[in-house]
């Protein structure tokens, strides 16, 4: 197969840079390597990636297709009290909890619309030059430029000699529930301890996704305090064995390079408590297509370098917020002498 633009990997990034390109006349092609099913972490939208989904042309999808408004944040953080941060005062109105498989198949559904070709089950395994090995549904692909989306794991960006710096290495032991009412109050609820943070999020369809992010060896999952509570109260049941992943902050020592470029999390990947990934690599997918469309990659890259310098200084802050135990391993390595002590976990707008 032939193409102007090969994208490895499906996600979000992909979806959003595929959309783009298509919508200009690219001739694109996404590579995915899995079948779109199952849960997927991270389902929490936070109000400021409105306009993003706007200019995507998917904001009236995002209302119409059933993902449950999240009216705001609750965070038991730096202290014992529990503190509200509701989205009032946002412009954009309130977040959302996605149905996060249904969010990705409508994203890439209006990218195929839009002319972009979608091939699943097939794995991008090697590149030389400008041919993509694939195995699965195909064996090769040529493109003119590619674009490496797969996400954690850079595999392209690696391929071609870029390294993937690890700059906090965390982990995420998540799980999803089932219940037959589940909890009304839709509010996210971030709680610190003292070896990590408690995640929980209500999803549709009386779901809740909960996770502990923490640094290796993973824990076993036993929620503790509100989260547990949480579960508990509204009877919760586990819909599967929880999962480990990957939850650090990383990126790329370089973002592009001749003939190619990274977006989303292959490029640079951010700690759940931004709340901010999925924005993040939509709005890498965009900038993306604009730097192929215009031919002007250093735009791109220094957006990017923008964005993770300004992550980075959030979090440093997040975490210095919290002092409650000034030996415990986890805070001390997270807890820069000069940081801000006031800012709490919600989102990096
Ligand atoms: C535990 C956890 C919780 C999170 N919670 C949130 C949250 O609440 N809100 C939020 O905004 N963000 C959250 N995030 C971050 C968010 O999920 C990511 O930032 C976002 O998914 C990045 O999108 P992406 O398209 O770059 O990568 P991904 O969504 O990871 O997509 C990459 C795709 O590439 C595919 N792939 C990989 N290798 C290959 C290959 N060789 N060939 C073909 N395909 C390949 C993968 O199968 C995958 O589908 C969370 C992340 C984690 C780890």
């Amino acid at each position: 197969m032939k193409c102007d633009v090969a994208i490895a990997g499906g996600g979000p990034a992909a979806a959003a840079a595929a959309l783009q390109l298509a919508r200009a006349g690219v001739h694109t092609i996404v590579i995915e390597r899995g079948d779109d099913r199952g849960d997927k972490p991270g389902e929490s939208l936070s109000p400021d990636a409105k306009p993003l989904l706007q200019r995507l042309g998917v904001w009236e999808d995002l209302e119409r297709d059933g993902h449950l408004p999240c009216p705001g944040n609750r965070s038991v953080w730096g202290s014992d009290r529990v503190e509200e941060q509701p989205f009032v005062f946002s412009p954009y109105g309130h977040g959302w909890h996605l149905d996060r498989r249904r969010f990705e198949q409508r994203l890439n559904e209006r990218a195929c619309e839009a002319g972009a070709t979608r091939i699943v089950e097939t794995s991008v395994v090697g590149i030389d030059g400008n041919r993509l090995t694939c195995r699965g549904a195909v064996d090769a692909i040529e493109a003119k430029f590619v674009i490496d989306a797969t996400g954690r794991a850079s595999r392209i960006a690696r391929l071609l000699g870029a390294r993937r710096k690890i700059d906090d290495p965390l982990l995420a032991v998540v799980a999803f529930f089932d219940a037959d009412e589940g909890d009304r109050d839709s509010t996210t609820l971030v709680e610190a301890t003292e070896s990590g943070w408690w995640y929980s999020a209500p999803l549709p369809a009386n779901r809740l996704a909960a996770m502990f992010i923490t640094e290796g060896p993973a824990p076993a999952f036993a929620p503790s305090g509100r989260t547990r509570e949480r579960i508990e109260r509204h009877g919760y049941r586990m819909a599967a064995a929880p999962r480990i992943v990957d939850a650090g902050s990383a990126r790329l020592d370089r973002f592009a390079g001749d003939g190619w470029l990274a977006i989303g999390d292959a490029a640079l990947a951010l700690d759940p408590l931004s709340s901010h990934g999925i924005a993040a690599a939509l709005h890498g997918g965009m900038l993306a297509a604009e730097a192929i469309l215009s031919g002007n990659a250093g735009r791109y890259i220094s957006a990017m370098e923008a964005m993770w310098t300004g992550y980075v200084t959030m979090r440093r802050a997040y975490y210095a917020a919290e002092m409650r135990w000034p030996n415990a391993s986890f805070w001390r390595r997270r807890r820069p002498v000069s940081a801000a002590r006031h800012a709490k976990p919600w989102s990096l707008a």
